[in-house]
């Protein structure tokens, strides 16, 4: 179970490579903390547009009500009352993040964040490792490599395009373990297990 603070404020990030389930557990954190009749805000970049508007989605199909916004400087005029504030996506939202949820830690709410902790080349992606010292509880999700099936912790880009923010899941990106991946495109598929790409998050 979960570490529950009570009466302090805290911090925790649940990070790992792409289809390694954060999203699903940024989710059920949340409804679990709506059991307990917590007030729940959660905030989503824009930029993530993959599934509906105004909800966070997992791609295992659970969503959760979100706010979207532009910049992590508009989530302290938007938190209200809430007892517990998430963050989904937090690599799109920059260092900017890292001050604003440390003030509402301080200020006594429990902070849920999750994150890719490495972009595609396995270069550390800012502001996950700098959340990830500055919180109390960090959860590094593994995925399933789609080469060898042993535990994965690097996204493999797959489609032959520049820039670290690329969105899109399936079709862009399958998940590897460090043997199995290379920080250059990996446009050969044949190399994938025969189970398919889409089945790599985790329940
Ligand atoms: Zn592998």
């Amino acid at each position: 179970m979960d570490p529950l603070p009570q009466g302090v404020g805290w911090m925790e990030v649940v990070t790992g490579c792409m289809f390694s389930g954060k999203t699903s557990e940024l989710i059920r954190r949340v409804q679990r903390a709506r059991y307990a009749r917590q007030s729940v805000v959660v905030f989503k970049p824009r930029i993530d547009d993959r599934y509906t508007e105004d909800s966070v989605g997992s791609h295992s199909g659970q969503t959760l009500r979100s706010i979207q916004i532009d910049h992590a400087g508009q989530i302290p005029g938007l938190v209200a009352d809430a007892q517990v504030v998430a963050v989904d996506e937090a690599h799109f939202l920059g260092m900017e993040l890292v001050a604003i949820v440390e003030n509402l830690a301080n200020e006594g709410r429990r902070v849920i964040v999750a994150g890719l902790d490495m972009d595609y080349r396995g270069v550390p992606f800012e502001p996950i490792p700098q959340l990830l010292a500055v919180s109390e509880y960090i959860t590094k999700n593994l995925a399933i490599c789609m080469v060898c099936g042993n535990p994965a912790d690097r996204s493999q880009r797959l489609v032959d395009r520049s820039g670290r923010f690329l969105v899109g899941a399936a079709e862009s990106y399958e998940a590897r373990c460090r043997k199995h991946w290379s920080a250059e495109v990996a446009t050969d598929l044949q190399t994938s297990l025969p189970l398919g790409r889409n089945l790599a998050e985790d329940p």
